[in-house]
């Protein structure tokens, strides 16, 4: 347990989620550094906590685990799995040799809230959004269309759907079974009662202001919120994907997330937090597997495995995802890291596991209908009712009399009910957790020095890496160049100087253990993990003995060795 008393049983606002980050810097300055990366269009700080042990070396010098959550601003469980990530990390390092080990070896970059307007907008008012608040098409800052808008009518706090009851027109009927349920009306149902069904809303004129009352046919207007940041990334953009924005990188919070990730050379692992459905989404939307270089389509589903091990989350494959332009598909085209978007909370998984397997394709309406079913049933058992709103009469004042109910979509659809979050939070923090293990770890292991001649030493040294990903990360890291070779530079004292050598050795890449396991991968010998590196040195002022061994690897940590020539 950590020394910050906070609760998995909530949604946190703003305020409340940059005042807890706050204390968790203020009681562990040993593991945890916040700093604000840049602002958000409304001009929130997006804050980024560093959480290592400093005492074992600055996080620069680690190999680095990216987390960050609530991109989309009602995927407010993502921010609360960064803060649980945050809370598990420094509460468990006396406790748990997990943690321990990663502390010490390893860094964590988390951003909780990539987008906070649309997170504080979805939390604090009815509005339901899927991004950024600042409107778009980019017109719709100047005028909006006239026509029936999403706003909470009955005032209860949440916009739900209303119901419109027209027998020549209408296009759905009550499911005899559930009359909770709508169902498609058929050509040959021929008695009614048949309904319009719309979002909650009202009637608005081109000033915004109310009309007076609805005459058939009205406009029923599209959201202004039409900004998807996770699809505004450069790969894959596509100015025609809905919501894409008006080029790649337009927002400040992509920009935030780009330039970060960019910035920190040592992140060899991502995870970006979303809701709902229980699955972890990988790339590539627009290259197929057989086209990823190397092993690395294989190496995905290997990583994506150590988070369905503990989640029960199937790995899905992105590829003829048209609409894409996802941060996902960027980190790993660009970068070579294998990232991965959690889709957390499985409602369909809870309520109806039989039809898990279905939810990624397109379902029947029969199909929807049973899992509607099945949903509304685990709400009844498990809710008491609570995940859906019985459809009750009210009084529209542009619409007369209609019906307004729904599903509960904050916190029941799109969202964990309170008391499931923690469950869900700890579920994803152990993929974190075993995922930033596997990243390399670059060591030092064993030191020989030979005097060769009066004032003369061979010095040698092997390097290995003890994890099990390969400094690289992936073959398409190498492809791009993302990441350098490893090296060794040995490092003088003064009055030493280097005989036939160079003081920088570059290594290549050092295989991780993974290489082994599977000969297939065209891996084989553990020995890809080692070398060893050779200096010959002569003393020409003997006050000086010391000199100095750094391994570098980008990816998998710096590590210093101090050595005496004797
Ligand atoms: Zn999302």
């Amino acid at each position: 347990m950590s020394k910050v008393a906070i609760e998995f049983n909530q949604y946190y606002t703003y305020d409340r989620l940059t005042d807890y980050l706050k204390q968790y810097a203020e009681h562990y300055p040993e593991f945890c550094s916040l700093e604000a990366i840049g602002k958000s269009h409304e001009g929130r700080n997006v804050w980024a906590m560093t959480v290592t042990n400093q005492a074992t070396g600055p996080a620069e010098h680690k190999p680095a685990m990216y987390v960050d959550g609530n991109i989309h601003a009602g995927e407010v469980t993502g921010s609360m799995a960064c803060l649980y990530l945050i809370d598990f990390l420094v509460g468990n390092y006396d406790s748990d040799q997990r943690v321990k080990k990663l502390l010490d070896t390893r860094s964590f970059y988390i951003i909780p809230r990539i987008n906070p307007d649309g997170a504080e907008l979805y939390l604090t008012t009815p509005t339901m959004l899927r991004s950024s608040v600042r409107p778009y098409p980019d017109w719709r800052q100047d005028e909006d269309p006239p026509g029936l808008q999403p706003e909470d009518v009955d005032g209860d706090g949440q916009i739900l759907q209303m119901r419109v009851r027209d027998d020549a027109r209408g296009a759905w009927k009550a499911d005899p079974e559930d009359d909770r349920l709508m169902l498609q009306r058929k050509p040959w149902d021929l008695e009614g009662p048949f309904y319009h069904l719309f979002t909650e809303g009202v009637l608005r004129d081109e000033q915004g202001e109310l009309q007076s009352a609805a005459l058939w046919p009205f406009n029923v207007a599209s959201t202004k919120y039409g900004l998807d940041l996770n699809r505004n990334f450069p790969a894959g953009y596509s100015p025609l994907t809905p919501g894409s924005g008006p080029f790649p990188l337009s927002e400040p919070e992509t920009r935030n997330q780009v330039e970060f990730i960019s910035k920190h050379k040592n992140i060899g692992g991502v995870l970006l937090y979303h809701t709902t459905g229980g699955v972890l989404f990988r790339p590539h939307s627009t290259m197929p597997d057989k086209d990823f270089p190397g092993n690395d389509a294989q190496m995905y589903e290997v990583i994506g495995k150590m988070g369905t091990d503990v989640t029960g989350y199937p790995v899905v494959c992105c590829y003829g995802d048209i609409w894409s332009g996802v941060l996902d598909d960027w980190c790993y085209e660009q970068l070579g890291i294998f990232a991965f978007t959690p889709e957390l909370w499985d409602l369909v998984g809870r309520a109806a596991p039989e039809l898990k397997s279905k939810q990624m394709q397109r379902m029947t309406p029969e199909e929807r209908n049973q899992l509607d079913k099945a949903i509304l049933r685990w709400s009844d058992r498990e809710l008491g009712g609570r995940g859906f709103v019985r459809w009750h009469k009210y009084e529209h004042p542009q619409l007369g009399e209609v019906e307004i109910g729904g599903y509960r979509m904050k916190e029941f659809r799109q969202n964990p009910p309170r008391h499931l979050l923690e469950a869900e939070c700890h579920k994803i923090n152990q993929f974190a957790m075993n995922y930033a293990l596997a990243l390399p770890e670059v060591a030092i292991d064993e030191v020989a020095v030979q005097r060769v001649a009066p004032g003369v030493y061979d010095i040698s040294a092997v390097v290995s890496n003890h994890s099990y990903l390969p400094t690289h990360i992936s073959q398409m890291a190498l492809k791009h160049k993302a990441v350098r070779p490893d090296a060794v530079r040995l490092e003088l004292a003064s009055g030493m100087a280097l005989v036939n050598c160079e003081a920088k050795q570059e290594i290549g890449h050092l295989a991780g253990y993974a290489a082994v396991q599977n000969v297939r991968w065209g891996g084989g010998s553990p020995a890809q993990g080692s070398r060893r590196v050779h200096w010959t040195v002569k003393i020409e002022n003997e006050a000086e003995r010391r000199v100095k061994l750094r391994l570098i690897s980008q990816r998998g940590g710096t590590v210093v060795r101090e050595v005496e020539l004797a």
